[in-house]
């Protein structure tokens, strides 16, 4: 065999047959040049298995989702800088506009605020116990009286019902013929 052909067996080393191998190595012990092929060529197999030195690149992923995530907070963080930088700047254009008459405004508008929202929660809290009150009458009304007076009275309160409107009907009507 020449060198092209023990070279050829060099690279497939691991799959080489009994009488391929010993001829392999008879050839190495007497040629130079296939000996350091050989030395350089396994030099370099085992540098390639030992692949933890290709490691980084999860190290380079966890790098680089840092570096996003630190991108998007210091985004978000200018984002909201600019939103009250913007405030900011209207609010002093607006004082600059109105100028003392605002200064004078605001805390009337504060206190006009508060006193309405005072206002809203009275109020809120006179109709839930007017309609607290309203219900417990009713209830009591309701369990206290017989169905048939319950009956009459909702007959009684209609036929009132009925004569205001008409009364008011006719009131209104004669004033606008007299007229
Ligand atoms: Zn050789």
């Amino acid at each position: 065999m020449k060198h092209p052909q023990f070279e050829a067996l060099l690279f497939d080393i691991d799959h080489l047959g009994h009488e391929e191998r010993i001829a392999l190595e008879a050839h190495l012990q007497e040629c130079e040049h296939c000996n350091a092929l050989a030395t350089s060529w396994s030099d370099l197999e085992g540098k390639m298995l030992s692949a933890p030195q290709m490691e980084p690149a999860t190290g380079f992923t966890d790098r680089f989702r840092e570096r996003l995530v630190v991108y998007k907070r210091r985004k978000q963080e200018r984002l909201t800088l600019s939103v009250i930088l913007a405030i900011l700047i209207s609010l002093i254009i607006v004082t600059g506009f109105f100028g003392a008459e605002l200064l004078t405004f605001v805390p009337s508008a504060i206190s006009f605020f508060l006193k309405s929202i005072n206002g809203l929660v009275l109020l809120g809290g006179l109709l839930t116990i007017l309609g607290d009150f309203t219900l417990v009458l009713l209830e009591g009304i309701t369990q206290s009286l017989p169905a048939g007076l319950l009956l009459a009275i909702a007959a009684a309160t209609s036929g009132l019902a009925v004569i205001w409107m008409f009364s008011i009907y006719r009131f209104g009507f004669n004033t606008f013929r007299r007229e």
